[in-house]
């Protein structure tokens, strides 16, 4: 089992030196999991090191294709009132 990195991710680098198997590297457009190495972390830390540095919420996933940090988990804005900001600022 294993994590992902999708689109989202910005190529912050943070989340390359923590993990424990080495299973992160750097590629184009962005950083990836080698599904082969990653072992969810298991045996050496209780929560996903990548993901529990990782700054962009959405960008990791889960094997179970689920965000490990879902919208609204690091900025603690719920998701519908981002999308209000968000429509308020483009309708000016
Ligand atoms: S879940 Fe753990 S082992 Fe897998 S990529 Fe993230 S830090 Fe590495
Ligand atoms: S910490 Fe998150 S945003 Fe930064 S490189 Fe890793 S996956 Fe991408």
């Amino acid at each position: 089992m294993a994590v992902k990195i999708i689109e989202s991710c910005v190529n912050c680098f943070a989340c390359e030196p923590v993990c424990p198997s080495k299973a992160i590297y750097e590629a184009k457009p962005h950083f990836k999991v080698n599904p082969n190495k990653c072992t969810e972390c298991e045996g050496d830390f209780p929560v996903y090191q990548c993901a529990s540095i990782c700054p962009i919420e959405g960008a990791i996933l889960n094997a179970q294709g689920e965000a490990v940090n879902p919208p609204g988990s690091l900025t603690g804005i719920p998701p519908e009132k981002m999308a209000e900001a968000m429509a308020e600022l483009q309708s000016h």
